[in-house]
């Protein structure tokens, strides 16, 4: 099943949609009666316990749109938590220029403030540091889980999607460089797990102005997801609704104003957003000043 959160063209209210051919189903008002929105918004219950309802009749009888009369928000708008796996595939740990992966670097936490949606715009900070498109499968987490290890990782997932890492390629720390209102897109949808038999074998795709930058496969992954599941739950108790990207692989460049970004995750789709400098400043004008090293 493919859901997610949309607004009818011209609408304001976030409505929860299941896709259906070429129709979205809504099943808001079915989801509000089964519980509070939580970190994962209209989604919470469901991610939290699909067992509360039953997915499969989610959608009958339900009021239909074409999908061309609406328009996709992030599935997740605001997840409890966005986890990051760095230097994840060899490729681009060669393009980094440094060989440590995930066993030396850790995971890294990305802000949930970040998060947009399809047809959003990526607001590059700077004028003067290139800001990169990273394209990645992500993971939404379904079930609690704490030092789970990797042979029972994948019953701990609810679903894929596709996922943008924006990254400024500056000195701070990885958490700082990826939070950038904006810098999150997520989406169209969410795919459920039993529609993704393997998780390791995905194509995924990355153009900008319909030029290819990236093309590889998950199965390059140097942690497949059951190993980013269990190295991240070593660390930290994962919660329904949590969501790890599994990193990026080569080819990541810079974004420039007017940019058109599409990447796309072989069996879940095409998340597609915009990108400007509207807002962009120099980066010696940020906040702050340098340490004094004669104190
Ligand atoms: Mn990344």
């Amino acid at each position: 099943m493919h859901i997610g959160l949309f607004r009818e063209r011209g609408g304001d209210r976030l409505r929860a949609g299941v896709v259906v051919g070429d129709e979205v189903a809504d099943v808001t008002d079915r989801l509000e009666a089964l519980g509070p929105a939580g970190p994962a918004g209209l989604w919470q219950p469901v991610i939290e316990d699909p067992s509360a309802i039953d997915l499969t009749s989610l959608a009958d009888g339900a009021e239909r749109r074409p999908l061309s009369e609406i328009s996709w928000d992030s599935p997740l708008p605001r997840p409890g938590k966005i986890l990051g796996a760095p230097a994840n595939y060899r490729a681009h740990v060669a393009e980094m220029g440094n060989p440590n992966t995930i066993y030396e670097w850790g995971m890294f936490l990305i802000a949930n403030s970040s998060v947009i949606g399809p047809e959003g715009t990526v607001e590059l900070p700077y004028t003067d540091v290139r800001t990169d498109h990273e394209a990645e499968l992500a993971v939404v987490i379904g079930r609690t889980a704490r030092n789970v290890p990797r042979s029972e990782a994948l019953d701990h997932v609810f679903g894929y999607t596709a996922l943008l890492d924006i990254t400024v390629r500056s000195t701070e720390d990885r958490s700082t460089r990826k939070s950038f209102d904006t810098f999150t897109p997520i989406g169209p949808w969410v795919v459920t797990a039993d529609e993704i038999p393997d998780p390791n074998d995905l194509a995924v795709r990355l153009w900008v102005n319909g030029e290819p930058r990236q093309s590889s496969t998950t199965a390059l992954m140097i942690y497949e997801v059951e190993r980013l599941i269990e190295y991240a739950s070593s660390v930290m108790t994962l919660y329904p609704g949590d969501v790890i990207a599994t990193g990026t692989p080569e080819g990541v460049g810079p974004l420039v104003n007017g940019d058109r970004v599409v990447c796309e995750v072989e069996r879940i789709g095409r998340l597609e957003v915009n990108v400007s400098d509207r807002h962009a400043k120099p980066y010696a004008s940020r906040e702050g000043e340098a340490a004094d090293a004669s104190v």
